[in-house]
């Protein structure tokens, strides 16, 4: 679900003055725009957008074209046990974060089933999520 200038985008039918999400971004958007998204109602992630510019990409047949992509800020997030390697994993019912190291040591058996990859999304470590199947490379526009 989007909130986009006090107006509900969303993909279910529970308020009637809710818009559809079949909307292209380009009619609903503008630069210096700050927008919310909610994903997911049962733990929901809750994400709060800029609008930077406006970028003009490729249009491509599957109509996916990934333009921009954080990375992994490996060294700000501090393995919970050791207190000194970085967080390779994340276990979201006891210590949240794990090195490799930690993990090794202290994940054993059915244990390890309880850690999930620390992965480059607000999703990590939550809803079972182990980030994309999918190599986001092959969306991204080149050139
Ligand atoms: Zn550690």
């Amino acid at each position: 679900m989007f909130e986009i200038e006090g107006v509900i985008y969303a993909d279910y039918d529970i308020d009637p003055r809710d818009r559809s999400m079949d909307i292209r971004l380009s009619e609903v958007l503008r630069p210096d725009l700050t927008f919310r998204y909610e994903y997911d109602f049962g733990t929901t992630t809750d994400i709060d957008l800029y609008v930077f510019g406006e970028v003009k990409a490729p249009l491509r047949r599957d109509g996916i074209s990934i333009i921009g992509q954080n990375d992994l800020p490996e060294s700000q997030f501090i393995c919970e046990i050791c207190g000194e390697r970085p967080a390779k994993h994340i276990n979201p019912y006891r210590i949240r974060l794990v090195c490799d190291a930690c993990y090794d040591e202290h994940y054993k058996g059915d244990m390890k089933y309880e850690v999930l990859p620390l992965v480059n999304s607000p999703r990590a470590g939550v809803c079972g999520y182990e980030g994309s199947r999918v190599d986001p490379g092959e969306y991204r526009v080149r050139g």
